[in-house]
């Protein structure tokens, strides 16, 4: 059996140059042109076959095992975030304001050490690897639609047609050595939604003439609060927070118009459901009933993260013997965070797995998307085996 630890780790100058590369010239959502095209040679070099521009910016690469079998697809976000980058690392951002403050450089690295690995073993695998270097994970940065989206309208999942999919983050929120790979949902599914409020301006002092968007607002928000405390069943879970109130410009001016925004979390389609069905009959209901005009608009983002089953055993399975040394969180560990790999596991059963990265000793624990956000590279090193491992193990002819 391949030691893919020993094999990573041996690895681990070319895994961390590649992530200092990345690190010092992050690119934002849909520009990622230099990753992107590192990405292309790198696996080029490896006489892989490559496509660009998959989903924009994106970078697909096709491994065939030397035996037919299924097509599974590995995922790796490639996008930086509009941040100031405040680590003071020698290898900090080059570009103001643009930051890899998600580990979205280190997940590229990853993804092609692993590209290395598997490519020196396809005489053992049975089937094809398709390596998915996807664009703009953080949003959709100006475009109809995020990269994972944008990559499965180009046809990601078709020809061949992926049967299984993999994707990992590295995960600061949990310290290096820590794992999880749970089965069912592990991301919540997030909705954007805006209210605007409309009444009738006027005096500050002559409010009997007025229409008040204000007061309406200030009871939208209130009474929106009930749903999850009052709708939503005890053992299930959503959260539902306004983040934004626009309205105003005078202290003696009630304005026509407040405008609320904000977003909501859930695990479960039905619980879903009922969230934003309630959410539109209390705005509605509470700001006409104050007589204001009211306009609602829930979008979608991205729906729950949820882990196939058998294919997440595996997953387990390959950690156990792969990283015997971690400590494997299989209990069902989920985060109310988003990801747009969501998308791709609502059309084809895969896993989505956390690499706890976190240092407290030398600081490396600030959390993602904060300016000083970095991790242990040595989680790099675990990422990458138990990726190449689990994809080995899936290939290997004795599961299909
Ligand atoms: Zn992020
Ligand atoms: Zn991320």
């Amino acid at each position: 059996m391949i030691d893919f630890l020993a094999q990573a780790r041996e690895l681990f100058p070319y895994t961390q140059t590649l992530r200092r590369d990345f690190h010092m010239h992050p690119e934002l959502g849909f520009r990622e042109i230099r990753t992107g095209g590192i990405v292309a040679k790198e696996l080029e070099s490896l006489g892989i076959e490559v496509t660009k521009g998959v989903g924009r910016t994106g970078v697909v690469g096709l491994l065939e095992g030397a035996r037919p079998g299924p097509t599974l697809l590995l995922r790796f976000d490639m996008d930086a975030l509009p941040i100031l980058e405040e680590t003071g690392a020698e290898y900090a951002s080059q570009k103001s304001g643009v930051m890899h403050a998600c580990g979205h450089d280190g997940h590229t690295a990853i993804g092609l050490t692993v590209a290395k690995m598997l490519n020196a073993h396809r005489d053992q695998l049975t089937g094809t690897i398709k390596f998915c270097f996807q664009p703009s994970e953080e949003g959709n940065n100006g475009e109809e639609v995020g990269g994972a989206e944008m990559m499965m309208r180009d046809g990601v999942l078709d020809s061949p047609k992926v049967d299984m999919t993999l994707a990992l983050h590295l995960w600061n929120e949990k310290p290096l050595g820590w794992l999880g790979v749970a089965q069912g949902p592990v991301m919540a599914g997030a909705d954007i939604f805006s209210v605007k409020i409309t009444g009738k301006g006027g005096h500050g002092a002559i409010p009997d003439a007025t229409v008040d968007p204000v007061v309406a607002a200030a009871n939208i928000v209130n009474a929106l609060q009930s749903i999850v405390s009052r709708n939503v069943a005890p053992l299930e879970t959503a959260v539902v927070s306004v983040t934004m109130i626009h309205g105003g410009t005078a202290f003696n001016v009630i304005p026509q118009e407040v405008v609320l925004e904000g977003t909501i979390r859930t695990f479960d389609s039905g619980v879903r459901q009922k969230v934003v069905e309630r959410f539109e009959q209390i705005a509605r209901g509470v700001g006409e009933g104050l007589g204001c005009q009211i306009e609602v608009d829930i979008k979608r983002l991205t729906p729950a993260l949820v882990n196939n089953d058998s294919v997440t055993a595996q997953v387990q399975e390959t950690a156990r013997r792969v990283l015997s040394e971690s400590n494997l969180d299989t209990a069902g560990y989920i985060t109310m965070g988003a990801e747009d790999m969501a998308f791709m596991l609502e059309k084809v059963p895969g896993c989505f797995f956390f690499i706890g990265s976190n240092d407290k000793v030398r600081h490396l624990d600030y959390g993602h998307h904060h300016p000083k956000f970095d991790f242990d590279e040595e989680a790099l090193v675990r990422g990458s085996a138990l990726m190449a491992a689990a994809a080995m193990d899936m290939l290997s002819g004795n599961n299909s």
